[in-house]
């Protein structure tokens, strides 16, 4: 269509003329997916040049575009926000003169600063909309304010992602099974699908016997596939769903799932091969943060993360001494959202906690030309979150059918290592446990031991998962009251 191939045009001129993205070429070419789609069926040919797929540019060139929006991004903090204004004022930091060889003047701003005072990173030349909470898996959530522009921008790059990424048609029906009050999203997913013409249904993190009986229901509408195509989860309710699908008796073909997008937790590789044998789908997946969309992560068929660099400057440090990670080493994410992308709650070397793993060699990949991370293995919590990652202990224990899913567990630091405390279906299970322990020992984990329990209440404090943000029905709850009415 020329009003996208226009727009497309616009966007990769804007980055090699040097000139960032306007946020309202953003809105332009999800609308123009969005037409495009109602008049041919499919997104046009040329949509490799869509936010996060553009072609390699001139280092040179991206350089000059990093340091203007580093800088302008800073000045805007620095101006705007009270606590980048006490930052720079202490430290007789000029956010002009900085350069991305400098920008490590700029202290790291913990999660903690963010979440103990969130209004001093509110611009005051903004008008705060909405606020976002984190779901606050790790402690207390994060509160995150947008703007109307802001929740425009995640709307646009939601709609891009679903037509792209998940390949959403208006003939689809998509499904929301996470948290009902995580209002970003789920305003972020009703939006995107209704406008590309789709319909949604949001059915929340409900019991997973609710949730599949609702995935099975013949919806009966004349002109849409005959079921729910697809659903977006968190990584542990998806476990959830194939707990209760493998254990309930379904059958794949019991759905009409063509794909599932899974978000905001480690999803392991067994979790994705048993998910896409249970519901029949195919499983995507992306790396998107509250306090740092639009920037985000795609994966590829090398198993990289790539991350955007249009939207914000990303950088891989330590969690402890925040250097840079050298490469095979494992850092954390830190991020500074770009304004105009951002203009509401400004970030400076946000620290988010995600550990990932810096490839020892350049990628060669299709993706090559956008910076490669690992997956996300966990998120910083200590040393041995460093050591004995989640997403190595997920991988470990979503394997293994004897483990009831979500997978619950424990690492315990003792005098001679860490010590994995699992929850199982029959501890007596020895073949089991020694399987388990060859397979940790073959995954190269530092573990002292492995123990098995039946009875939560026996195993150490596990952390929350997802998953947990159980949201109560009648449906589920109907059942029991109708046991109870019964004359016995
Ligand atoms: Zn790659």
């Amino acid at each position: 269509m020329f009003g996208t191939a226009l727009s497309q045009l616009r966007y990769g001129s804007a980055i090699l003329r040097n000139r960032p993205i306007r946020p309202r070429d953003l809105e332009r070419i999800a609308r123009d997916l969005v037409a495009t789609l109602a008049e041919f069926g499919e997104p046009g040919a040329d949509s490799a040049l869509l936010p996060g797929q553009a072609g390699a540019v001139d280092p040179a060139v991206r350089r000059t575009v990093t340091e203007r929006s580093l800088r302008a991004t800073a000045r805007a903090a620095a101006r705007h926000t009270a606590h980048y204004r006490r930052v720079f004022d202490e430290r007789g930091l000029d956010p002009l003169t900085l350069t991305p060889e400098t920008w490590d003047q700029v202290p790291v701003t913990s999660k903690a600063a963010l979440r103990g005072l969130p209004a001093a990173f509110v611009s005051t030349a903004s008008t705060p909309a909405l606020m976002a909470l984190t779901t606050g898996t790790s402690g207390t959530p994060t509160t995150v304010w947008y703007s109307r522009a802001e929740v425009e921008i995640s709307v646009a790059m939601s709609t891009v992602s679903a037509v792209l990424g998940m390949g959403l048609r208006p003939h689809h029906t998509m499904a929301y099974a996470g948290c009902s009050r995580a209002t970003l999203p789920l305003l972020n997913v009703e939006e995107s699908v209704t406008r590309i013409g789709a319909s949604f249904v949001q059915i929340g993190t409900v019991d997973p016997a609710v949730a599949l009986d609702r995935l099975a229901t013949p919806l009966g509408l004349r002109g849409k596939a005959p079921q729910i195509t697809h659903l977006t989860v968190s990584a542990s309710y998806l476990s959830a769903l194939v707990e209760e699908a493998e254990r309930g008796g379904w059958q794949p073909s019991d759905f009409g799932l063509e794909s599932i997008g899974v978000g905001g937790e480690v999803l392991s590789e067994p979790l994705r091969d048993r998910a896409a044998a249970a519901l029949g789908a195919r499983i995507t997946t992306s790396y998107m943060m509250t306090e740092t969309v639009p920037s985000g992560g795609t994966p590829c068929d090398e198993g990289h993360l790539h991350h955007t660099s249009e939207f914000g400057h990303l950088e891989i440090l330590d969690p402890v001494t925040h250097l840079p990670t050298s490469p095979g080493a494992v850092g954390i994410i830190v991020q500074t959202p770009y304004v105009p992308y951002r203009d509401c709650t400004l970030l400076l070397r946000y620290a988010t906690g995600d550990l990932v793993e810096l490839p020892e060699t350049a990628p060669t990949c299709e993706l090559a030309h956008l910076p490669a991370t690992s997956p996300i293995l966990g998120r910083w919590s200590g040393p041995l979150s460093r050591t004995v990652p989640t997403r190595s202990v997920l991988n470990l224990l979503e394997a293994e059918p004897a483990v009831p899913l979500p997978a619950r567990y424990a690492l315990v630091e003792e005098a001679r290592g860490p010590r994995l405390h699992v929850l199982v279906r029959r501890p007596q299970d020895t073949t089991l446990l020694s399987r388990l322990e060859d397979r940790a020992t073959e995954a190269g984990l530092p573990l002292e031991g492995i123990v098995l329990h039946d009875d939560p209440a026996g195993l150490p404090p596990t952390g929350p998962v997802r998953a947990d943000l159980r949201e109560h029905t009648f449906e589920s709850a109907r059942p029991a009251a109708v046991r109870v009415a019964s004359p016995a």
